[in-house]
């Protein structure tokens, strides 16, 4: 299972007309796999990441999470279907500030029903994951900016989601910092076996990713993966050659 985006289009209301900022993009992301995303500010990277989301539907094309096709779903289906299926790490890590590390993680799994036992369990399994168990019982004050975004990236991981978008979690950090987030994703995306997108604008941290999909003005160009058959997407536009 995997998230796959077929088609896609999305425009946004710009004065008299409408600005295309994704335009006919096709993606497949395999379970257990890393594609980056890169481009440069305004490309539509956020915009990919918040229709593969389902959190803005397209104007046409399709978004297929898990097998499921989340064209027709009603809106508390779509809420469902994030809860369950899809992690999210925004740019800023948004933590509660009255909240320790571990309560931030203990607070997702509460929505979710569990027992306060086993999200407590859960929490500190995956603030060990990405190495910051030591730190649980502190608040977000009390962490470094590093420290911030591996909370967040294991808060998201706290559904156990099919699928993981991570957007540009490397933009506050210095280089050392960033390489070592950008390595703890892609250790758990074969861990954890999610379909991970991670969006940067750093593409010298990309080393170990499955494919690198190139975002210019809202079209996708995806040089084909190494030791893979190229795969034609008939109807879609590609990005023209650079
Ligand atoms: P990136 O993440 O690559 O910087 P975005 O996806 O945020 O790019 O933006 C792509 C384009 O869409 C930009 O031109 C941006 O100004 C525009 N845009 C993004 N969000 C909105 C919105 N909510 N309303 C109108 N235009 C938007
Ligand atoms: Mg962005």
């Amino acid at each position: 299972m995997s998230l796959n985006l077929t088609d896609v289009t999305l425009t946004y209301p710009d004065g008299e007309t409408r600005l295309t900022a994704l335009d006919t993009i096709t993606l497949d992301v395999p379970k257990g796999s890393l594609t980056a995303v890169v481009g440069p500010s305004g490309s539509g990277k956020s915009s990919l990441l918040a229709v593969a989301a389902t959190l803005i539907a397209p104007d046409s094309g399709t978004v297929t999470i898990d097998g499921a096709l989340t064209t027709h779903m009603s809106r508390s289906e779509l809420t469902n279907l994030r809860r369950h299926k899809i992690g999210i790490v925004f740019q800023q890590p948004n933590l509660l500030a009255s909240l320790t590390a571990a309560e931030q993680l203990e607070v997702v799994a509460k929505i979710d029903g569990r027992s306060p036992i086993k999200a407590r369990t859960r929490a500190l399994e995956l603030l060990d994951a990405v190495g910051v168990v030591e730190q649980a019982r502190r608040r977000p004050h009390q962490l470094s900016g590093g420290q911030r975004q591996r909370v967040n990236i294991a808060r998201a991981l706290m559904n156990d989601p099919a699928i993981l978008l991570v957007d540009e979690p490397t933009s506050a950090l210095d280089h050392e910092r960033g390489t070592a987030i950008i390595d703890l994703i892609t250790r758990l995306t074969h861990r954890q076996a999610t379909a991970t997108v991670l969006v940067t604008h750093d593409p010298t941290h990309l080393t170990a990713v499955d494919q690198i999909a190139e975002v210019h003005d809202g079209c996708l160009r995806l040089p084909v993966p190494k030791g893979s058959t190229p795969v034609t997407h008939h109807r879609s536009r590609m990005c023209p050659e650079a």
